[in-house]
């Protein structure tokens, strides 16, 4: 059995992003956000909130959404095509992005660029649908997906079982991906077989949307520089403390972890 890691504060502190106080807006990082749809808009209003909460500098969506993002999130750059959005770092693309043909041509877009890419919700779908899934390996970038069991089960042919660290592994060597799967006890697993689990989660992010707002906060972190497993490590560790700070203050929606996570993200700056 590989050595399995639960995650700790201090990991978190020691690989968050030093930014510095003479940084500017580039340098710490610009992620790419392609969720959501004229359909779905929450899907990407969420995502958004989650990459705002994050160490980059500034966000770029591209998506069927793009009014009520920047109605929701005036900081935030948008085009209609992940074609026309230009430079990031990182990318994060799935959730409420659809499975039609311009939802295809949008992920393989952002698999075509050279950075980063976190994949989540309506992308995972897609890469079943067009056998996708095995192919990512040779691609040069990193690929962390994040499903929830139901996708995990989607991917593999069978569900996670009692075993989640060894299932993460299993489609994380298949894949050549970082898979973050998603549970009360999140696993993070790697290509070469290190494994790590959050200790923070919290039942009352078993709600509509915290997955978006997870995908997002991931990508913020890959933009910035992180390796994908500490990205992965990090945004599970902040996302579980969000939905226990959110808590606090009652029945908690999704746009409430958006919320408490700048709150518990605070002494990191
Ligand atoms: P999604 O299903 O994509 O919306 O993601 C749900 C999020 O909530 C993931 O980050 C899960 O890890 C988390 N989550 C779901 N259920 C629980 C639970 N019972 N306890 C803790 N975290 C949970
Ligand atoms: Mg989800």
């Amino acid at each position: 059995t590989p050595a399995l890691h639960v995650t700790e504060w201090s990991d978190v502190r020691d690989w968050w992003p030093r930014t510095g106080a003479s940084s500017e807006k580039y340098r710490r990082g610009v992620v790419g956000v392609a969720t959501g749809s004229r359909t779905y808009p929450g899907a990407a209003v969420l995502s958004v909130g989650g990459a705002l909460a994050g160490p980059t500098g500034l966000v770029r969506y591209a998506g069927g959404a793009r009014d009520e993002v920047v109605r929701q999130h005036p900081s935030v750059i948008a085009t209609d095509r992940v074609a026309g959005a230009g430079r990031v770092q990182a990318w994060v693309c799935g959730s409420g992005l659809g499975t039609d043909e311009q939802a295809g041509a949008e992920l393989r877009a952002v698999l075509a660029a050279p950075v980063p890419v976190v994949l989540d919700a309506d992308a995972l779908t897609l890469l079943v649908d067009g056998s996708l899934a095995g192919r990512l390996r040779d691609r040069d970038a990193p690929i962390v997906v994040t499903p929830h069991d139901r996708e995990f089960a989607r991917l593999c042919g069978e569900e996670p079982g009692a075993d989640r660290v060894a299932a993460a592994l299993r489609l994380a060597a298949w894949m050549n991906a970082t898979v973050l799967l998603k549970g009360d006890r999140t696993v993070v697993g790697t290509p070469d077989g290190r494994a790590y689990v959050n200790p923070t989660g919290s039942p009352a992010l078993a709600t509509g949307g915290t997955g978006d707002v997870l995908a997002g906060l991931l990508g913020s972190l890959l933009a910035a520089g992180l390796a994908p497993e500490r990205a992965a490590v990090v945004a599970a560790y902040l996302h579980g403390l969000a939905g226990r700070e959110a808590a606090r203050g009652g029945p908690v929606t999704a746009p409430d972890v958006v919320t408490a996570l700048r709150t518990v993200a605070a002494p990191l700056l």
